[in-house]
């Protein structure tokens, strides 16, 4: 039986899953990541992991077609990591380190176009397909053609930081203003919520709790606080513009909402389509929209697709 790994890197913990070259996944764990002296320990904790399994099910070297790996960082066309500002990271070559100490052929990508490229696999996106990820800030991925767009720095599919409002005085954390993430992620929902409060006298069940967290606004909505409904409409709003304007340069066949802010399920689903259908582009209506459906595993999924490939 030939089997591989899928590595999803992330700041706390490293996921690891084996499986069938089907996809089939044999079995998966998590060991800690070690940040101290710049990530050094990183890989070779990964290696020995991935070794140790191999040891312990009696699996040969020549069984192993190989391991992939998503980290969060831009890699770019050659599988060169730019910097993970995270993990204590410099430019690395994730590749030749983690071949040399597995001794298996190795794949490298971005975390987030891993997510995307699993969802497509095997969850609910399909071959042309864009993941937005949707929990403390704004990620994504885009899949074209079973394949995730990188670009020539690694820099693609980074739609949390799309230009949304040109006169948001307030920066993102990347330094620009007006950002996707500002408006859309779980903190970014909260501050919709905040300055809607702040901005208004009207009586809001959000105004007894003492810390709002986007959950709390989801739900408060779903009890009926006008509130809370009129602050999500906004949110909406932002998304669909958004996503409509991803949809005119990719014109996917799904997309695909994750992340922690998407167990809001399906309210979420449907006042995200209800905007698209305003602000799509009539050749784009047809766009699926759906939530995604391997959680914290997409990202290994991917990474193994990488290998199979
Ligand atoms: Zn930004």
């Amino acid at each position: 039986m030939k089997i591989g790994f899928g590595v999803d890197l992330g700041g706390t913990t490293v996921k690891i899953a084996a499986f069938e070259k089907t996809g089939n996944m044999l079995s998966k764990w998590e060991i800690p990541t070690v940040i101290a002296n710049n990530g050094a320990r990183i890989l070779p904790d990964i290696a020995d992991s991935v070794l140790g399994y191999c040891k312990e099910k009696g699996i040969a070297k020549d069984e192993v077609i190989g391991l992939g790996i998503g980290v969060p960082g831009a890699v770019d066309e050659n599988g060169i990591v730019a910097s993970c500002d995270n993990l204590g990271w410099g430019r690395s070559d994730v590749i030749r380190e983690l071949s040399s100490l597995t001794g298996m052929p190795v794949k490298v990508g971005n975390d987030a176009n891993m997510a995307a490229l699993g969802e497509a696999w095997k969850g609910s996106g399909g071959d042309n397909m864009v993941l937005v990820t949707l929990g403390t800030g704004v990620g994504g991925g885009i899949i074209l053609n079973g394949k995730p767009l990188t670009g020539k720095t690694g820099g693609a599919g980074e739609i949390g930081h799309m230009v949304l409002n040109r006169n948001e005085t307030r920066p993102c954390n990347c330094g620009k203003y007006g950002c996707v993430e500002q408006y859309c992620s779980a903190t970014g929902i909260v501050r919709m919520a905040t300055d809607y409060l702040a901005s208004t006298v009207d009586a809001s069940s959000l105004r007894q709790l003492e810390k709002i967290t986007a959950k709390a606004v989801f739900d408060t909505a779903a009890d009926g606080d006008a509130v809370a409904q009129t602050v999500l409409e906004q949110v909406y709003a932002y998304m669909g513009e958004f996503i409509a304007n991803i949809c005119c340069v990719v014109n996917p066949e799904a997309v695909v909402l994750g992340g922690g802010v998407s167990r809001a399920g399906e309210p979420l689903l449907e006042g995200v389509k209800r905007s698209f259908a305003k602000w799509g582009y009539h050749a784009c209506q047809d766009t699926q929209f759906r939530l995604a459906t391997l959680g914290n595993d997409a990202g290994a999924y991917g990474a193994f697709k990488l290998i199979v490939d």
